[in-house]
C-alpha cells in the first residue's frame, strides 16, 4: 500500500510537470474554468428604441470589441482614437507605414509586397485564447500555424561552445540525457523520499530511458534526437558527440526561452497567427463597424455627471465635446493622471497603481531566406546577446524574401535599444545576427524598430501592479485593493477596459476579456431598467 501510494505520488508529479497544458485544456473543455466562458454567449439585449449613447476611448482590441458588440445591440456608438491609425498595439507594418515614435518618424521601407509585413505587436495566438479565436471565426479572419519552438533553430551563447550557435535539438537532447541519467541512477538506488517497489523502480528507469534516449544501462551516449551529424538516408547516420556537460551547465541552458518555450501555458504548440498579418482582426472590425471611429483625436478630459459623461477631445487643433450615457475607456492607465477627470479618488488611485512595461522589436526584410538553407523553417533562435532572439517567418516558405524578427526584448533590456537612434538599433541587431548566421547582415535590405515605450499614445506594453514584469503578477496587495474596483463602472457610467484591466496584460485575450466583463455589466444594468436580469 505504501509503495502503491508512493508510485502514484511520483507519477502524478511527473504528470504535473509534463502535462499541465493538457490538464488546463481538459478543464476548459469540461467548462470547469470560468475563464472559458465563450464570448459567443454574450447575448447582449438589443435596446430597441431606447436611445443610449456610448463613447469608446481608444480603438485597440478592447475598444473595437465594445464598439462592435454595442452597435449590434442598438447603441449609438462613437469611437475616439488619439493616433493616426486604428488598432493600438495590434500593429502590423508594411511598405510605407509610419512608425510613430516620439522624436523619430520611421517609414517602413520593405518591398511593396503583401507578404513583406512585420507584426510589431501580437504574434502568438494559442488555442485556448477562446475570445481571440471566437472573433477570428465570427469575423472570418483566416489563421495559419505559427512556429514558435524549433529544434533546427539555435541556442546561442557567445561565451560557450566557442561562441558558435548550437541547435536547439542538441541543447534539448543533451541536457535531457544528462537529467535522465540522474533519474535513472536515483531509481537504481531507490533514492526517493518514499521507497518504490521493484516494479516501480523499473518503470521509472524506463521513463528515464525514454525521456533522455539512454541506453539500457542508463547512460546517455548522444542521440539522433539532437539531429544527425551526417547521413541517415542513403549512407549510415552519424550522430553528434554529446555536448560537454560542464559547458552546458555553464551556459545556463534552462534560462533562455528556448529550453521551456513550449511549456509556457500561452506558448503551447501549435500556435496560430493571422494570415497576411495579425492586424487582420483590426481590419475585420473596421469592415464591420459602421459607427464613427474618429482618429487623430486625443481625449483631453472626462467629466462624469449624474446623468451622463462628457468627453472632450482635440481634433485638428479644435476642442470638441461629446456627451454620452456610458464611456468605455481603454486609454493606457499611465496617461490617465494627465487627462483631467473627476473620477472618484480611489478609482484614480487604482489607475495610478498600474505601471507600464516596455517591449521592443526589430523587423528586417531579408533578400534571401538563408535560414532555410540551414534547415530552419520558422521558430525562434535564442541568444544571450542583447537582441534576445531571432524569429523566422512561418509563411512564404521557399519564396525569395522574408521578414525576420531581429530583436525582441522586454523592460530594462528594451531601454538599451530605446536610447539609440533607429539606424543605430538596426546596425547593432545586424551585428548580433552575424554572430549566429554568417549571411545575416549582408541579406538585410530594410528594417524597422519599434520601441513600444516611445510609441506615441501607447508608451508601453505589459502593465503590472506596482512594478515588475507583467508575467510575474506584480504587487498582489495592490491588485487585491484595486482590481475589482477598476472592473466596476465609476459612477455607474465609466468603464475602464483593455488588457491592463485583466490578469493577462500584454495578451489580446486580456483585452477581449476586459471588454467582455464591462459589456456584461452594462447589459445587466440595462436589463435591470426593464426589470429583467441576465441568465447565468
Ligand atoms: C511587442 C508586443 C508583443 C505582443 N505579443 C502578443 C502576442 O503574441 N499575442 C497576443 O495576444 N498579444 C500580444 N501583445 C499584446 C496585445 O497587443 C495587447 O494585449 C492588445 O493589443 C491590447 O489592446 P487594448 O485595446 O487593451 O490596448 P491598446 O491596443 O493599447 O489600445 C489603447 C488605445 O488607446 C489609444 N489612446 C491612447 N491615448 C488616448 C487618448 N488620450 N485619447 C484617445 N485614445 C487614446 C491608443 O492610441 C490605443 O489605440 C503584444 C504586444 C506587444 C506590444
Amino acid at each position: 500500500m505504501k509503495n502503491k501510494l508512493s508510485r502514484r505520488h511520483f507519477l502524478s508529479l511527473v504528470g504535473a510537470a509534463g502535462g499541465s497544458s493538457a490538464v488546463y485544456n481538459t478543464s476548459l473543455a469540461l467548462g470547469l474554468m470560468q475563464e472559458s466562458g465563450p464570448v459567443a454567449q454574450l447575448d447582449l439585449k438589443h435596446i430597441g428604441r431606447r436611445k443610449k449613447k456610448v463613447a469608446v476611448l481608444g480603438a485597440g482590441i478592447a475598444g473595437l470589441t465594445v464598439a462592435y458588440e454595442l452597435e449590434r445591440a442598438g447603441y449609438d456608438v462613437t469611437v475616439i482614437e488619439a493616433s493616426h491609425r486604428i488598432g493600438g498595439r495590434n500593429m502590423t507594418v508594411r511598405h510605407g507605414d509610419i512608425i510613430d515614435e516620439m522624436g523619430y518618424k520611421q517609414v517602413c521601407n520593405f518591398d511593396d509586397d503583401p507578404e513583406m509585413y512585420f507584426n510589431c505587436g501580437p504574434a502568438r495566438i494559442p488555442g485556448h485564447h477562446r475570445r481571440v479565436l471566437h472573433y477570428c471565426k465570427t469575423l472570418r479572419v483566416p489563421l495559419q500555424i505559427k512556429a514558435n519552438f524549433s529544434r533546427p533553430a539555435y541556442r546561442h551563447d557567445p561565451e560557450r561552445f566557442e561562441g558558435k550557435p548550437v541547435t536547439v535539438a542538441r541543447y534539448t537532447s543533451d541536457s535531457r540525457g544528462f537529467i535522465a541519467e540522474l533519474l535513472h541512477k536515483a531509481a537504481d538506488q531507490n533514492a526517493f523520499e518514499k521507497p518504490l517497489s521493484t516494479d516501480d523502480q523499473e518503470r521509472i528507469r524506463e521513463y528515464a530511458r525514454g525521456f533522455g534516449d539512454l541506453n539500457l544501462q542508463g547512460r546517455y551516449k548522444g542521440s539522433e534526437r539532437g539531429g544527425r551529424k551526417s547521413g541517415g538516408f542513403v549512407t549510415p547516420a552519424k550522430i553528434h558527440e554529446p555536448l560537454d556537460i560542464q559547458s552546458l551547465l555553464d551556459s545556463d541552458f534552462w534560462m533562455g526561452d528556448g529550453a521551456f518555450n513550449s511549456e509556457n501555458a500561452d506558448w503551447g504548440e501549435p500556435l496560430m497567427e493571422i494570415k497576411g498579418g495579425n492586424d487582420g482582426i483590426i481590419k475585420a472590425f473596421v469592415r464591420e463597424i459602421k459607427s464613427p471611429i474618429i482618429v487623430n483625436a486625443p481625449v483631453q478630459s472626462i467629466e462624469l455627471r449624474d446623468d451622463g459623461v462628457d468627453i472632450a477631445y482635440n481634433r485638428k487643433g479644435k476642442r470638441k465635446t461629446i456627451s454620452a450615457d456610458f464611456v468605455f475607456n481603454s486609454i493606457p492607465t499611465h496617461f490617465m493622471s494627465g487627462i483631467p477627470n473627476n473620477l472618484p479618488d480611489d478609482y484614480r488611485a487604482g489607475l495610478a497603481a498600474l505601471t507600464p512595461g516596455n517591449f521592443f522589436k526589430i523587423g528586417f526584410q531579408m533578400k534571401e531566406r538563408f535560414w532555410e538553407k540551414e534547415g530552419i523553417y520558422g521558430g525562434i533562435t535564442t541568444t544571450n546577446q542583447r537582441i534576445n532572439q531571432i524569429w523566422y517567418p512561418s509563411h512564404g516558405i521557399h519564396s525569395q524574401k522574408g521578414v525576420v524578427l531581429g530583436a525582441y526584448t522586454f523592460y530594462d533590456e528594451s531601454e538599451f535599444f530605446e536610447k539609440m537612434t533607429p539606424d543605430e538599433r538596426l546596425k547593432y541587431a545586424a551585428d548580433c545576427g552575424d554572430k549566429i548566421h554568417p549571411e545575416y547582415s549582408r541579406n538585410i535590405e530594410a528594417g524597422v524598430s519599434v520601441p513600444w515605450g516611445r510609441i506615441s499614445h501607447m508608451m508601453g506594453c505589459g502593465t503590472s501592479w506596482g512594478s515588475g514584469r507583467s508575467w510575474e503578477g506584480g504587487d498582489e496587495e495592490l491588485r487585491e485593493k484595486y482590481y475589482k474596483l477598476l472592473q466596476q463602472p465609476a459612477g455607474g457610467r465609466h468603464y475602464m477596459i483593455g488588457d491592463q484591466i485583466s490578469y493577462h496584460s500584454s495578451w489580446q485575450e486580456g483585452a477581449f476579456g476586459s471588454a467582455e466583463v464591462a459589456l456584461l455589466d452594462l447589459d445587466s444594468r440595462v436589463r435591470a431598467e426593464s426589470g429583467e436580469s441576465r441568465k447565468g
